[in-house]
């Protein structure tokens, strides 16, 4: 028998992988550099569970970093991809599915009158910068530390997700010249927002938040920052871009603008929206939207855009995502969190537990958790101790103490039962790591 802790057949994958594909990994934070440890290479995924290489089973509360709402397999989704294909995967022309899913979008979020459909998160943030900056005639944009929009040269400037996991510097490869007309502020700063439109409003062309940030953790926004951000917006004539490509259709049916009801001039979403296969979109305000061409003169466009396999499995997704999926999500989420702090309060492991909606994560920390300086401030030599300790009991935490935890419709009983059974001894884990009074350390550590 082998020890849980070991995993031949991912590190065996994991070997050839690391000879030909850089890191051995295709995004990084997959590759455990944060947590240490075998990455384990996933075979299947049925419901809440999944299987590695080494057919060991776990709970999973990543769900692919989100998309996965209604769990891994779901059948209605499969059939839906079966059917599709066997119609053909690609035509490069428009097809049916595009206007359902894009009448879904609107018909759901209220300030979405016209949407794009493109293939990655990515994509879409860097489509709604370019269509901003076309529409205003400006150049620059304002950004959260902490806050990641995907890989965007211009957005990557104290990015979230993978950045702060891995303690990267701004990445080479951008140039000074695009970093320059990035402004980075402190999230949930709101005078310092204001501050930034006093000096330069006549050039900002938008402000790019996540709906709440969730890729440093999750570190909801504060009461009126993303209406007071919205106001600035509008007294200054720039755009504000709500990123909602891990909030969109997770937290609410209209996503975190359900549950605010700020109403941004453009807003990204990608994750649920795909159902797990590439699709992902931008939309708002049908004055800005009309000036992408061909309607309009800013350029955007992709050969696989509004694909038909994942326009299939975006859109039976969405259908559902019932106001059911949506109460068993939140419940299930208050529960896993409840669960962890409980564990951990047992432990006497200081602890903060961030809510935003259905997204949640634990912050090895003992102070409020509220922006970037905030969240980096933590034990990470805590979380990894945490991490393992569940996964060798097979439950699959994101390998990173800066990213969300994620449940699904499929979280039942048995599944969240199988958790709390492994809390006790991943918090008597936690526990048995000393409470470090500088945390820089812990950072560094995660390059090696
Ligand atoms: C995941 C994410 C992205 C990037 O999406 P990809 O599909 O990975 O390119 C952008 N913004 C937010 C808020 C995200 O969580």
């Amino acid at each position: 028998m082998t020890h849980p802790s070991e995993a031949p057949a991912s590190q065996a994958l994991f070997d050839r992988a690391l000879a030909v594909v850089p890191g051995g990994v295709n995004s990084p934070v997959r590759a455990f550099r944060a947590v240490g440890g075998t990455p384990r290479f996933m075979v299947s995924g049925t419901g809440p569970y999944l299987t590695d290489a080494d057919g060991r089973e776990y709970v999973d509360l990543v769900c692919s970093w989100g998309p996965m709402i209604l769990g891994h397999a779901h059948p209605a989704v499969v059939e839906a991809l079966q059917r599709a294909a066997t119609r053909g995967t690609s035509f490069g022309t428009p097809s049916p599915g595009e206007v359902d899913l894009a009448e879904e979008i609107v018909r759901r979020v209220a300030p979405v009158e016209q949407v794009r459909l493109v293939n990655s998160g990515t994509e879409a943030t860097m489509s709604a910068v370019r269509l901003a900056r076309g529409f205003t005639g400006r150049t620059k944009v304002v950004k959260f530390a902490g806050c990641y929009h995907g890989h965007v040269d211009a957005l990557l400037a104290s990015a979230g997700s993978g950045v702060v996991t891995l303690g990267l510097p701004d990445t080479p490869g951008v140039t000074g010249a695009t970093a320059a007309d990035t402004i980075v502020l402190p999230y949930n700063d709101l005078a310092l927002v204001r501050a930034a439109f006093e000096e330069a409003g006549d050039q900002i062309a938008c402000v790019i938040t996540e709906a709440s940030a969730a890729n440093m953790g999750v570190v909801p926004p504060l009461p009126g920052f993303n209406q007071g951000v919205k106001d600035l917006c509008a007294a200054h004539g720039a755009l504000f871009i709500s990123d909602e490509v891990m909030t969109g259709f997770r937290v609410t049916p209209a996503g975190w603008y359900g549950l605010e009801g700020v109403e941004p001039d453009l807003l990204t979403f990608g994750k649920v929206m795909g159902g797990g296969l590439p699709a992902a979109a931008f939309g708002g305000r049908a004055d800005v939207m009309q000036r992408l061409a061909p309607a309009g003169p800013v350029y955007q466009a992709g050969t696989l855009s509004g694909n038909p396999l994942a326009v299939a499995a975006g859109l039976t997704t969405l259908q559902h995502c019932t106001d059911e999926v949506y109460a068993h999500v939140d419940a299930t989420a208050a529960t896993v969190a409840r669960l962890v702090s409980e564990a951990l309060d047992a432990e006497g492991v200081a602890h903060r537990v961030n809510t935003a909606g259905s997204l949640f994560s634990v912050f090895f920390a003992d102070h409020a958790v509220v922006d970037h300086a905030t969240a980096t401030r933590q034990s990470v030599a805590r979380y990894k101790a945490f991490f393992h300790a569940l996964l060798d009991r097979g439950v699959y935490l994101p390998p990173s103490a800066y990213e969300a935890w994620f449940v699904s419709a499929a979280h039942d009983d048995t599944a969240i039962a199988r958790v709390a059974e492994a809390l006790p001894h991943a918090a008597r884990a936690a526990a048995a790591v000393p409470a470090p009074d500088v945390v820089a350390a812990d950072t560094a550590d995660d390059r090696a």
